[in-house]
């Protein structure tokens, strides 16, 4: 992303007519507190450029700027400029998938307010999906075999070594009065529809509606759950036997206390847990409809 950033510069400043104030991030986790402070400061809206990784913490400083101490203060708006690898959020969204689209709407002047639903869990926002089970123990994973490799290798050894030893564990979801309980292969919650470089895990899920939407993947067994995985991305997961799906404001997942808990990919916790859904929380800049 730092490669174009002088290209992204300059188109910045000839759209807007003026000159940005810039911050660049330097370790995980800085972007909460550049968006937190920036959120402070004299801005109508602040850009995040970069992937989902700092879209989710942009909107983590965004919602505490706003929302801590009990108090409900006026932030900026929010324009992504989507510049990482999956850009699921941009996908959920229904905003441009390329930075020079993104770009190119800005300088159209072809933007407008739409307040969109974040979800909240073990003291974390987020603003697409996260959940417990099979991906969750892929991101705990992850993390464990850290920056030993380059790229994507973390992720790839973490993503094999979970589907030989994973096993689905029976958990508790209440949601909306009603109580299962069942072995789960995975249970993603979220207010956007894609996730893990696009699939569509929550075909129906609707950002603004104020409601979280969950798939529950049930006891599928290994080979079930390749099969199922390569269905996902468009959506064909709908009408399997083992995957059902549920919409409510508040789900509570209770279960072995080793299962992690991620939130748009970064692992949160454990269980047991409560997803909220926080209505209209963050002021996104979108292109409306098409
Ligand atoms: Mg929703």
């Amino acid at each position: 992303m730092r490669r174009r950033w002088p290209e992204i510069h300059r188109r910045l400043v000839a759209a807007v007519g003026a000159e940005p104030d810039v911050w660049f991030t330097e370790a995980p986790g800085h972007a909460v507190d550049l968006a937190r402070s920036a959120a402070a400061g004299p801005y109508d809206w602040l850009a995040a450029c970069g992937g989902d990784g700092t879209v989710h913490e942009v909107v983590n400083g965004l919602c505490r700027a706003r929302f801590d101490d009990g108090r409900d203060r006026a932030v900026p708006s929010l324009l992504v400029i989507p510049a990482g690898t999956g850009n699921d959020f941009a996908r959920s969204q229904g905003l441009p998938l390329k930075v020079d689209e993104g770009l190119q709407l800005l300088e159209a002047g072809r933007l407008q307010l739409r307040w969109v639903d974040a979800g909240h869990v073990a003291g974390r926002y987020f603003i697409n999906v996260g959940g417990v089970g099979f991906d969750a123990e892929v991101a705990a994973e992850t993390n464990r075999i850290g920056k030993r490799l380059p790229g994507a290798g973390p992720y790839v050894l973490a993503l094999f070594k979970k589907l030989l030893t994973y096993r689905n564990e029976r958990v508790v979801i209440e949601a909306g009065g009603r109580r299962l309980e069942q072995k789960v292969l995975l249970v993603a919650v979220g207010t956007g529809r894609y996730y893990a470089g696009g699939m569509m895990i929550l075909p129906q899920a609707d950002p603004a509606d104020g409601l979280l939407d969950a798939c529950i993947g049930g006891d599928l067994s290994r080979l079930g759950t390749l099969v199922l995985l390569t269905r996902i991305f468009s959506g064909g997961h709908q009408g399997h036997p083992k995957i059902s799906f549920l919409r409510a404001d508040r789900i509570r997942i209770d279960g072995p206390r080793h299962l992690h808990v991620h939130a748009d990919g970064e692992v949160v916790g454990r269980l047991p847990v409560e997803f909220r859904v926080v209505p209209g929380a963050v002021p996104l800049l979108h292109p409306g409809p098409q």
